[in-house]
């Protein structure tokens, strides 16, 4: 495999033969064996207070590493752990790693921090989320308000009737909830109000080239979130620059390369002691 340097992570390859020779029916098997042949990981990106120099939490990333395919981007393999229904069982084993591995950065920890994790639109959809987030936060014995639950724009805007009940029933139990991708959709600013939203993660597209018109925007958003008392996360920051027009517009968390890429639990807990 040739390793694909288009500036993301470093742990991603390249597989030619997946683009070209690998079928997706081929595809789709590998991914039915993935969990019980432990090839997936859960990666962890650390979201950053700037104003107290804490690492707050961090998102729960998943990758997927195949014996003779190599690393295969989540990009490429959940749409196909969705079409299957793979994404349930899948998204069952994601919740109970991120909440068994919150649980140890918080041993011993005087100041508790949270785990963000993905949560695609089957999932989401699925009667039995409530039930799996619930039996993850059990199995743990964590804090729920710690476990934040990130769905995208376009998630939230499926039904209005469903998710605004789904996302209440999850708010109930203490969950915090996040909004992903923030500014991609079209969701009416009325609609936003309306959602039991915590957090609103600003969409790495208005970060990365911030000309005037995403700084106009980016900022405004920030403005909205905070008059809807919600905390604003910027997604991929990666310059100090950013990071300055981001402090100056009074965004709360940060998340991006300029920090750190996802990284395995073990690195992660060696960031958490230096940052003690
Ligand atoms: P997302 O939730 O919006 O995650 C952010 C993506 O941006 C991640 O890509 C992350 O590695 C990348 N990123 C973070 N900082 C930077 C930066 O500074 N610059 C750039 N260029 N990129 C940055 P990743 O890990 O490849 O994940 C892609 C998408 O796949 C995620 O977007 C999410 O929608 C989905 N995904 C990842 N893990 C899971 C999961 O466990 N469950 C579900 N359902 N979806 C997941
Ligand atoms: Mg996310
Ligand atoms: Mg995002
Ligand atoms: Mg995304």
């Amino acid at each position: 495999y040739a390793a694909k340097d288009n500036g993301k992570n470093t742990y991603e390859f390249y597989n030619s033969s997946y683009n070209s020779v690998t079928s997706k029916v081929e595809m789709e098997n590998e991914l039915r064996h993935a969990i019980e042949r432990k090839e997936l990981q859960l990666f962890y990106q650390p979201k950053v207070n700037i104003a107290s120099g804490e690492i707050v939490g961090a998102e729960a990333l998943i990758r997927w590493i195949h014996p003779t395919y190599g690393f295969v981007s989540p990009a490429d393999f959940i749409p196909i752990a969705e079409e299957t229904g793979l994404i349930i069982p899948m998204g069952e084993w994601i919740l109970e790693q991120a909440c068994k591995d919150l649980f140890i950065w918080n041993t011993n920890r005087t100041k508790n921090i949270s785990v963000s994790v993905n949560i695609s639109m089957h999932q989401f959809l699925n009667e039995n989320l409530l039930k799996s987030v619930e039996n993850a936060i059990n199995l743990a014995k964590i804090d729920p308000t710690l476990l934040e639950l990130e769905i995208t724009e376009s998630v939230a805007m499926f039904q209005p009737e469903i998710v605004i009940e789904k996302l209440k029933n999850l708010k109930n139990k203490g969950i915090t909830l996040a909004l992903d991708d923030f500014g991609t959709g079209y969701s009416s600013l009325n609609y936003l109000k309306m959602l039991p939203i915590d957090v609103l993660k600003i969409d790495q597209s208005f970060i990365k080239d911030m000309d005037h018109a995403d700084t106009t925007i980016v900022r405004s958003l920030i403005e909205i979130a905070h008059s809807l008392h919600m905390t604003v996360v910027a997604e991929g920051v990666e310059t100090k620059s950013q990071l300055n027009y981001l402090q100056g517009v009074h965004c709360d968390l940060f998340q991006g390369y300029y920090f750190s890429k996802a990284i395995p639990q073990e690195e992660f807990l060696k960031l958490l002691r230096i940052f003690k």
